[in-house]
This record gives C-alpha cells, sequence and structure tokens, in this order.
C-alpha cells in the first residue's frame, strides 16, 4: 500500500459498535473489567486508551516499526528515550540539534551521569572518531535545526551496527512521508509531532516507533512508568491531520524550493540552507534517503540590522516559535529555539545573529515571496 493511502486510512474503522468512520474520541480514564482477571485490554488510560491506540499503531505502520507510542510533547518523547542511558553511559549526538533536547542532554541527564559528545554527523569521521567504549547510542537529527546539515543514515547506522550502538533519529523535519529511517535500519524515531503531523500549530505531542518489540515494549514501560502520555483529545487531533501529511508535504516542498531560489537571488542574502538546492552539500545524500526536502529553510542576511525589522513587518508569514503547521512561520533561532545554546556554540554551528529560519507553510509561494519582497524594499528605504 501506498504511504498516501496508509494515511488516509490511519485510525479508520476502529469502532465496530457503530461503524463511525473515524475513531471516537475515549474520553475515559478507566474501563470496564468483564469478569475477574479479564480486561477488554483497556484498563486505565495511562496503561492504554483507544484513541491513543490507533494513533500508536499508525505511526508504527507508517515509520515501518514494531511498536508506537504518543507523548504529551516531543521533548517528552525525546526524555522518555533517552531513559534507556544510565551512569556511565556516552551518547554522540548531532551538535545542532533541537535546542530543548540540548537542554535535557546537558541540564539533566548529565546529572544522572551521561555523558554526551557533540559532532557535526553529516562527517562521518567525526562520527567514528568520537566513539568511546561506553558509548551507547547515536543521537541524529538528519537535516539538522536549524543548520540543515545531512547526515548519510545509511553510513550511520553501519557504524552503529559495528559498535552494537542503538541508532535514534529525530525525524521531526521530514515526516514518515519523506523518510522511514527504521526502514534503513535505525533501531528508533522520535517525532514532535507537533510539527508536520499534527500539521496545524493546533497540537503539542510526540511519537516513538521503535523497529523491535523488544526495544518498545522498555519504552512503553518508561512511558507507563512516568505517566508522559498524550491524551484523547490530542491524539485525535493528529489521526485527523495525519490524514492529509502527504498532501500538506508536497506543498511545504514545492514552495520552499520556490522561496529558497528567489531568496538565493536576493542581495540582502549572504546564505540560503536547503537541502532541495542542487548546491545544497547534503542534496545528493537527500535524494538517496528521502524523497522530499521539506518546507524548512534557514538563510543568513548579510547585515544583522535588517533581522527585527523583517520580524516585525512580515504580514503573511507570522513571527513564532514551531513549524511544521499549514501557516508560515519565521524564527529567529539564536534568541528563541536555541537560546540555551551557549552563545560561543552557536556562532561556532553558524546559529548567529544574522540566521532566520523560515516553516514555509502551504499558502501560495508568490504571497510569501511578495511579503518578503515588500520587507527588504521598505528596508531599504
Ligand atoms: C519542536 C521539536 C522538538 C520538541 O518537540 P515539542 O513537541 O515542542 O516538545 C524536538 N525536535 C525537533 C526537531 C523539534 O523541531
Amino acid at each position: 500500500m501506498h504511504i498516501e493511502t496508509q494515511l488516509v486510512r490511519s485510525g479508520m474503522k476502529r469502532d465496530v459498535a457503530t461503524g463511525s468512520i473515524t475513531t471516537p474520541i475515549y474520553q475515559a480514564s478507566t474501563f470496564e473489567h468483564p469478569r475477574l482477571g479479564e480486561s477488554t485490554g483497556y484498563d486505565y488510560a495511562r496503561t492504554a486508551n483507544p484513541t491513543r491506540s490507533a494513533l500508536e499503531e499508525a505511526i508504527a505502520n507508517l515509520e515501518g516499526g514494531r511498536v508506537g507510542l504518543a507523548f504529551a510533547s516531543g521533548m517528552a518523547a525525546i526524555t522518555s528515550v533517552l531513559l534507556l542511558f544510565k551512569n556511565g553511559d556516552h551518547l554522540v549526538v548531532s551538535e545542532d540539534l533541537y535546542g530543548g533536547t540540548y537542554r535535557v542532554l546537558s541540564d539533566i541527564l548529565s546529572e544522572h551521569g551521561v555523558t554526551v559528545t557533540y559532532v557535526n554527523t553529516a562527517n562521518i569521521d567525526e562520527v567514528n572518531q568520537a566513539i568511546q567504549s561506553n558509548t551507547k547510542a547515536l543521537f541524529i537529527e538528519t537535516p539538522t535545526n536549524p543548520m540543515m546539515h545531512v547526515t548519510d543514515l545509511e553510513r550511520v547506522i553501519q557504524i552503529a551496527n559495528d559498535h552494537a550502538l542503538y541508532t535514534i533519529v529525530d525525524n521531526t523535519f521530514m515526516s514518515p512521508y519523506y523518510q522511514r529511517p527504521i526502514e534503513l535500519g535505525a533501531d528508533i524515531v522520535i517525532h514532535s509531532a507537533s510539527k508536520y503531523i499534527g500539521g496545524h500549530n493546533d497540537v503539542v505531542a510526540g511519537l516513538v516507533v521503535t523497529r523491535c518489540s523488544e526495544l518498545g515494549e522498555k519504552i512503553r514501560f518508561y512511558q507507563n512508568a512516568v505517566g508522559a502520555i498524550l491524551g484523547p483529545q490530542d491524539s485525535w487531533l493528529l489521526v485527523r491531520g495525519m490524514k492529509t501529511l502527504g498532501l500538506r508535504m508536497e506543498k511545504h516542498n514545492e514552495n520552499a524550493l520556490k522561496i529558497a531560489k528567489w531568496l538565493t537571488s536576493r542581495s540582502e542574502i549572504e546564505k540560503v540552507y536547503y537541502p532541495g538546492l542542487e548546491t545544497h552539500p547534503g542534496h545528493e545524500v537527500m535524494k538517496k534517503q528521502a524523497s522530499g526536502f521539506g518546507g524548512m529553510i534557514s538563510f543568513a542576511v548579510k547585515d544583522s540590522e535588517i533581522v527585527p525589522f523583517i520580524l516585525e513587518h512580515v504580514k503573511i508569514i507570522t513571527f513564532a516559535e514551531s513549524l511544521g503547521g499549514v501557516e508560515s512561520l519565521i524564527t529567529f533561532p539564536a534568541r528563541q529555539t536555541h537560546a540555551d545554546i551557549p552563545e560561543e556554540i552557536r556562532n561556532r554551528i553558524g546559529v548567529t545573529k544574522c540566521l532566520l529560519r523560515f516553516s514555509v507553510g502551504i499558502e501560495h509561494a508568490d504571497d510569501l515571496i511578495r511579503d518578503l519582497e515588500e520587507v527588504f524594499d521598505a528596508y531599504r528605504k
């Protein structure tokens, strides 16, 4: 079955009693036991809720994994996965990764004795050199947030397998529509479902999918134990959002390519980071491991003075954090999403006061271009 069809069929045919075309929102915290020692499969909703189960099955199928789990946020998902590691363990992590993940690793996991080496995972030599005798996993974002470095998943998974490490991929930027790391051998895929999977800037949620059942059951145990679960209403919103994921991703991708090319032609712009551009160093790797390039563009302006002017004068594009929704959003990573990363590291990796991140929505591309063009022209005057 093609993924477009799989997406539309997510969460269907689960209500035998009424034949409802969508999975109902089971707003219940507990379920009656038929007899002593018997269960309908649902007991208490921290452990399982039918609406959440519909979502969890859907994401597991889409990513090609065995177990799917839905969490209260992307960070709840990431933190629950990181509970796999204990005092003395070491991780190799993509260096410009989501600021919240960096914060959990540097301010919380470190207190529990887990150490981390940050490398540019797009550079295979750096990955190899960072592995120590106590390394337990590689944690990859590709493309990275916000510098859009592309990691060759097949090659890093090979390295992980050679050293018996888990490969964990934060697949938020691509969504399963464009990239399915488990099919390439990754062990765990994580999503901030608040982004493309929900797709409408109206829900905060996280998802985890594992390649094998054993690892999935271990993380399910953590999910139930710590209670980092997604509620039924939000689970329903995600299933609903997923049905149009294919259409949305195609449009995000088409718009982003058009806008990236236009930005490249502008004198105000120093550099455009979009893996769909043939000049992007990760372009060929992207073509090999993903079926599209997504809707995220980062760009550096020549003059940092224009940054506040852009943020305060765009009309259609909204100045806000987050990404992956139908509405176009523009973010200033150094002051927002990545503010927790020390300035010296930020500058080294390129998250400077000239860098903006643009989550291209599904509006008409010409309207988005005109919005930016008017701001650039107004600034010049
Ligand atoms: C937003 C984001 C997260 C965190 O997800 P929340 O749902 O906001 O908790 C993690 N990784 C990436 C790549 C993100 O963009």
